[in-house]
């Protein structure tokens, strides 16, 4: 490689004033931040927001250390927790490692991160159950509602269990990129988790639960690696075939059907984050919301 020539004098002069500037305000950011006036969140969201401002141009080394009572050592053990090297900047953070940072200075600042859990397991272990009692006693949770092709059973209402969709209604929704993940159950119809509310409500700080199954689960896990995934299991394999016949919703075809993928999903709980046991639904509900709260598995 051919040295650079040197820039004319008056470019070396500018660069140099333009650094200075720069040097000033990352010095400013960091005073904001050792005297509380902002926290260290919000200097990170406004480097990630705009890849040109002081922020983003800050070394995350340097950002941590002016929090109040980080000093160097355990600024280095965050960073190697987090897997963020010594010399990353914030403008330069992967996806991953933002979503890290950002929990990581939430617990800092003592708020519980909003987050996404998956409540999966196999069929009739009482997933709705568990989930329609959450629904009902935290309210803090935001529920989401899925989209179905499948025709309403008694009782269920539009907009409240399910979004009731015509097929050409589903091929909307997916043609326009309205779905975080979809999937056809038990061979029949097709059910999808619509992503604007739970982007909208992620953005408000709240966690947010959804209900939907194995598949749905492994593609959520795919498009947001920091959702957390529940597996509901029942008691024992007796007592789920006992709930699945009980129902007595579906047709013996239909239920020796769902026996089957009820036998494949208990098969793939050990990639789940946590289990929860279906004894009681109070008690599962409220071991659900805890896990909510957790703030790494
Ligand atoms: P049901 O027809 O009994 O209400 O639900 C059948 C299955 O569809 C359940 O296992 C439920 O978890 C799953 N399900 C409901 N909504 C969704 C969704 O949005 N996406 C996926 N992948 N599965 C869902």
């Amino acid at each position: 490689m051919s040295p650079r020539p040197d820039p004319p004098q008056v470019d070396r002069v500018a660069a140099g004033k333009a650094a200075v500037a720069a040097r000033q305000a990352r010095a400013a950011v960091k005073a904001a931040v050792a005297s509380r006036s902002r926290t260290a969140l919000d200097a990170a969201e406004t480097g990630w927001s705009d890849a040109h401002s002081a922020e983003a141009g800050m070394r995350i080394r340097e950002l941590l250390t002016s929090i109040p009572g980080l000093g160097p050592t355990r600024v280095a053990r965050a960073l190697a927790e987090l897997g963020i090297s010594d010399k990353k900047r914030v403008g330069g953070l992967g996806s991953r490692q933002r979503v890290a940072l950002r929990d990581y200075l939430l617990r800092r600042e003592g708020v519980v991160p909003a987050r996404l859990v998956v409540l999966a397991g196999p069929t009739a272990v009482g997933k709705g159950a568990v989930s329609g009692y959450i629904r009902e006693n935290y309210p803090d949770v935001h529920f989401s509602v899925s989209a179905t092709t499948r025709p309403a059973r008694p009782g269920e209402e539009h907009g409240v269990h399910y979004y009731f969709v015509s097929d050409d209604e589903f091929d909307r929704m997916i043609a326009a990129d309205e779905l975080l993940e979809w999937a056809i159950v038990h061979n029949s119809y097709r059910y999808g988790t619509p992503r604007p509310p739970i982007d909208a409500a992620l953005a408000a700080g709240r966690s947010v639960l959804l209900e939907i199954d194995l598949q749905g689960a492994r593609s959520v896990r795919e498009v947001m690696p920091e959702a957390r995934l529940i597996f509901l299991l029942p008691p024992t394999w007796d007592e789920l075939v006992r709930r699945l016949i009980g129902r007595g919703t579906e047709t013996p075809a239909e239920q020796q059907r769902r026996l089957e993928t009820a036998r494949v999903e208990l098969a793939a709980q050990d990639e789940f984050d946590y289990k929860v046991v279906n004894n009681e639904i109070a008690q599962a509900a409220q071991e659900v919301v805890n896990l909510m709260a957790v703030s790494a598995p």
